[in-house]
């Protein structure tokens, strides 16, 4: 298997183009799992993982932090921090006041404690990439419909924010920054922001990218290219719904969705009929319908890295192989045809 590489934005950073996302480590995998995975990824060219303080997921104050922990102690053990391009994130505003004692906001007491507790967890003195999780403000991410414009809404200012990751940046304890689950808007005021007060630039857009949510495309792609900041593709699979494991009313056991019912983003009726028609193309075709969904994503020019999800090995080896499945013309069309029928049944 020959693992590709592409820069990180405008960075001399080459990192892998499947990423290793972690969130099911410390919820559905233990640290033992999460070693073989990490294990099994770096021998085969995976050089970029993905974390974040809020994780594990679904997020609880039990297991608040336990991905990063145990990353770090896996670092610790294999003394291999330098060959990583290790990424993780500060949560937004949330709610979860178990995380800092206050409400998670994107400001300098917030970002600066948030950090302080990753680097400890993560046995290491510097993030290659620091993401803000999602918006401080109040806007349309983890799926939701409709602008609704509120007025009253008192969100921490970008520029005060992107100062804060400047002068972290100034610090050494990360070298690049990006974003998350951020809308066309936020993207380019980031953008504006750094070039003309002399900030950090993102390098990185950390949004949901897969066949049953395309909305990337419409606005953002086009940055990700133009301003040098490409995506990290997040749930390739629709949170594994894609590999077609829930059709005809099946609910794998241990399976992410048959544990955590309030996770129905990828299962409504409209998502189901367009994985069916989706699997059924990879099936036509000889093709793993995982590995068809992950190889459509990696092929993308505005995509930087495609970060999968597993809590098998044998997922986890499908996953990284997907680099090495080329999608031919024929079956290209077959998925835009079903794609125009029902674009982003999972917005
Ligand atoms: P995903 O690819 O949509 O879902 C991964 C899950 O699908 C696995 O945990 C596994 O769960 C199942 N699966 C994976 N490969 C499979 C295969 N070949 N066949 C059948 N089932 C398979 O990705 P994701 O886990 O949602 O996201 C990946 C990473 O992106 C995360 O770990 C995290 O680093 C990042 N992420 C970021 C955000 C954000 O807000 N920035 C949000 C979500 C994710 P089961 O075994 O339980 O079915």
């Amino acid at each position: 298997m020959t693992m590709q590489f592409k820069k990180l934005g405008n960075t001399s950073i080459d990192v892998s183009l499947i990423c290793l996302g972690t969130m099911t480590w410390g919820e559905q995998n233990t640290k033992e799992e999460a070693f073989e995975q990490m294990n099994y990824a770096v021998e085969n060219g995976v050089n970029f993982i993905d974390t974040a303080e809020l994780y594990a997921v679904p997020p609880k104050e039990e297991t608040y932090g336990l991905t990063e922990s145990y990353i770090g102690e896996w670092f610790e053990q294999k003394k291999n921090r330098n060959k990583i391009i290790l990424a993780s994130k500060v949560a937004g505003r949330s709610g979860m006041k178990w995380m800092r004692g206050e409400e998670s906001r994107l400001d300098k007491k917030n970002i600066t404690k948030a950090l302080e507790n990753s680097l400890k967890r993560l046995k290491t003195d510097y993030l290659d990439l620091y993401q803000l999780h999602w918006p401080d403000r109040k806007t349309n991410f983890f799926g939701q419909l409709g602008y609704e414009h509120d007025e009253n809404d008192d969100p921490i200012p970008l520029e005060e924010t992107l100062e804060v990751l400047n002068d972290i940046v100034k610090k050494g304890l990360i070298r690049y920054i990006g974003i998350s689950n951020e809308t066309p808007w936020g993207a380019m005021q980031l953008i504006k922001i750094a070039e003309k007060k002399k900030l950090a630039k993102i390098v990185s857009i950390q949004n949901p990218y897969n066949l049953l949510n395309r909305s990337y495309e419409i606005g953002l792609a086009e940055i990700s290219i133009r301003e040098k900041c490409g995506l990290l593709a997040y749930s390739p699979l629709g949170f594994g719904a894609l590999s077609g494991k829930y059709l005809n009313n099946q609910w794998p056991e241990k399976a992410r969705l048959t544990l955590f019912k309030e996770f129905t983003r990828y299962l409504n009726p409209i998502a189901i009929k367009c994985t069916e028609e989706y699997v059924k193309i990879a099936k036509e075709n000889n093709l793993n319908p995982a590995q068809m969904s992950l190889a459509y994503i990696n092929a993308k020019s505005f995509v930087t890295s495609n970060i999968i999800g597993a809590t098998t090995m044998d997922q986890l080896k499908e996953n990284i192989e997907s680099i090495n499945v080329k999608l031919d013309e024929k079956v290209i069309k077959k998925i835009e045809e079903v794609h125009k029928q029902n674009p982003n049944p999972s917005p």
